[in-house]
């Protein structure tokens, strides 16, 4: 089955705003699915076990690496993220529209594995801002922080050199109705 059109990948550096982008859009767009991915690091207080991430235990992330059940997994942050393969599988064969929000090396894994998945990226409007929207988000240490910073500036590069199409997320409502034309027009 041809999987053109059906795989979306929104990256955006921390303190973009993606979260809420991502939940936006799935509101406005019913025929999107959204991955909830797993992850090892610990949930930040108000987030929901098999909503915002699937928490799980290293012990458990590794024997899913083993069984084969993720389409990329990475260490982001000295956490493991990964995609697990049949959400995206299962939200195809269902004739929905897969979203899955990761950073850019999962972005670019998954471009390798489905050369047809549909690559977004999200900018902040300058580093200040980002910096901002960071300190605001509860549960961050400085040193978490200046790590995102960092890396920030790499997801950057990637998305600039790489990515099919990029936004500067200055007005919340605007970016979602951009993306959402972007994935309507990829039906
Ligand atoms: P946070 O812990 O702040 O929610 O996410 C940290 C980073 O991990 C973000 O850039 C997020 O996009 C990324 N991430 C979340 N899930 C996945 C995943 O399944 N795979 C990859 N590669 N990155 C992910």
């Amino acid at each position: 089955m041809s999987k053109s059109g059906k795989i979306f990948v929104i990256s955006a550096p921390s303190g973009t705003g993606k979260t809420i982008i991502a939940r936006k859009l799935k509101r406005k767009l019913k025929d999107i699915e959204l991955i909830t991915t797993y992850t090892t690091r610990k949930p930040r207080p108000g987030e929901r076990n098999g909503y915002d991430y699937h928490f799980i235990t290293s012990m458990k992330f590794k024997r899913m690496i083993k069984s084969n059940d993720f389409a990329e997994w990475a260490l982001v942050y000295g956490s493991y993220y990964g995609t697990p393969k049949e959400e995206i599988i299962s939200a195809i064969n269902k004739g929905k529209k897969a979203l899955l929000i990761i950073d850019t090396q999962g972005g670019m894994s998954i471009k390798r594995i489905f050369p047809e998945a549909v690559l977004i990226g999200l900018l902040p409007p300058s580093i200040k801002e980002q910096e901002r929207r960071m300190r605001e988000r509860s549960g961050l240490s400085e040193e978490e922080i200046q790590k995102r910073l960092k890396s920030a500036k790499e997801e950057r590069k990637v998305i600039l050199s790489e990515y099919d199409h990029r936004f500067i997320n200055k007005n919340l409502e605007n970016t979602i109705k951009k993306i959402a034309t972007v994935i309507k027009r990829s039906g």
